[in-house]
């Protein structure tokens, strides 16, 4: 018997007789076909064909072979759909003409993570999602869980217990995977919640994530509710992160960032991969906070009332949630990613900055041991503390000047994100929004 009949008999053993042929948008959003199981060879060896410029992000042509787009399967990622008995999704990578398709957001990784293995080194990432439970009342989004109008809900056990078996069933089907769920707690703000599995290799915890927003958007609208993964639903409530944190290994199994030096979190090592997200900073954020609403979040000056902890900074500091990289033995925290990041591309991103980092020997700026939210501006500025873009617009433009990361994102996906991106700002820019004609239209 081949492999492929083994797994195909395995499969079917299992009730399965559909898959879920998934790949991963520009845009970080999951897309697919369903195929039946007895094309799983095909699947496997060619893809599941869809229409190239149906795709965003793809900038392929109408006609021709370069039209088709082929997501083909990678048979280590075949997981089975609990939520959805007799299914499995099969993660897959683009495929045009029959090579490795450049600006599909997986290959691109891929394509970062062969940079490090060319060096004998793997990239390890433990990704946070943070994310609301809404509901819809009368036409607006609202908490699913405001019922006690705590100030402050963080760790709240009056809101957990009402989501327990929400949660219970998502924790069920990540440990379905093999993940290893770690914790899950109630955030800062009303219906916001937070489960963290064990880290991984980067291409698996990009992978992890998007089965899990796939997972809790199927459980969520099961029961009724809006699983959002939207940075800052709510003006005066904090946002949602996609915190990731961050360590290199060598072939043997060692953390390269791990150092017997007192008073260093990172080694030499480390610190350099560290100062390059550092110096990437401005154009990592088109990536790690790709919309509009990313930069609601990321707003300087946003903590002193109290109602957030991302980061607005470009600065680190050892176990400070006030500064961009909160560094701990041995990893570090990148705190600026939200939850409508593509996983892939902030992922590859973040590895071409930190290789930068690591060829051009840079340096970390000084240590920050104090809470960033107390300093005002001029303070700021004179310890030489940059500020993080404020708005889409000027991640997209910092993103444009950066040949470095745009390398790493690949000319035909590098100039499709700034294109699409710029439009998505523009056309916000250009939005009037009741909160402006409330304002304005009777004030001069
Ligand atoms: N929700 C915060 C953010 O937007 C992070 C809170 C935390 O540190 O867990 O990044
Ligand atoms: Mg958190
Ligand atoms: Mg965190």
């Amino acid at each position: 018997m081949t492999d492929l009949s083994a797994l195909r008999e395995q499969l079917a053993a299992q009730g399965v007789h559909t898959l879920l042929a998934q790949f991963t948008d520009l845009h970080g959003v999951a897309k697919g076909k369903y195929v039946p199981l007895h094309q799983l060879g095909e699947l496997l060896k060619s893809g599941a064909g869809f229409a190239g410029p149906s795709i965003w992000g793809t900038d392929l042509p109408r006609t021709g072979a370069r039209a088709e787009y082929y997501a083909r399967g990678d048979q280590r990622r075949i997981t089975v759909m609990p939520w959805q008995p007799g299914y499995a999704r099969v993660i897959c990578d683009g495929f045009v003409a029959g090579q490795p398709f450049d600006a599909c957001p997986r290959q691109v990784l891929r394509r970062a993570t062969a940079r490090l293995a060319e060096r004998g080194w793997t990239l390890k990432t433990g990704i946070e999602p943070e994310f609301f439970l809404l509901r819809r009342e009368a036409g607006r989004f609202v908490p699913v869980d405001d019922h006690d109008r705590l100030d402050k809900p963080s760790y709240d056990l009056k809101s957990l217990p009402r989501q327990a078996s929400f949660l219970h069933e998502l924790r069920g089907v990540l440990e379905a995977w093999g993940l290893t769920v770690l914790q899950i707690d109630h955030e800062d703000a009303h219906g916001q919640y937070e489960l963290n599995f064990a880290f991984d290799e980067a291409l698996a915890s990009a992978d992890h994530l998007m089965g899990f927003k796939l997972a809790a958007q199927a459980l969520a609208e099961a029961r009724g509710m809006v699983f959002s993964m939207m940075p800052k639903p709510f003006a005066n409530q904090p946002g949602s992160g996609l915190h990731f944190h961050v360590s290199l290994w060598d072939a043997a199994g060692a953390c390269l960032f791990q150092t017997d030096e007192a008073d260093e979190d990172l080694s030499l090592l480390g610190r350099q991969f560290a100062a390059g997200v550092l110096a990437h900073a401005p154009a990592l954020c088109a990536l790690a906070a790709p919309t509009v609403n990313s930069y609601k979040r990321l707003v300087v000056g946003e903590s002193l009332s109290g109602t957030s902890w991302a980061p607005a900074y470009i600065a680190h500091g050892p176990n400070n949630r006030s500064a961009l990289l909160r560094t701990l033995p041995g990893r570090f925290e990148w705190r600026v990613p939200d939850a409508s990041a593509n996983p892939y591309l902030a992922t590859a991103a973040l590895i071409a900055a930190g290789l930068d980092g690591i060829d051009r020997q840079l340096a970390l700026p000084p240590v920050c041991t104090d809470d960033l939210f107390q300093l005002d501006l001029p303070a700021l500025r004179a310890r030489g503390i940059g500020l993080l873009p404020q708005s889409l617009g000027e991640a997209v433009d910092a993103l444009e000047a950066d040949p470095v990361v745009c390398q790493a994102l690949g000319e035909t996906l590098s100039r499709a994100f700034v294109r699409l991106k710029r439009a998505e700002w523009i056309t916000y820019a250009r939005h009037v929004s009741d909160w402006e004609l409330q304002r304005y239209a009777a004030a001069f």
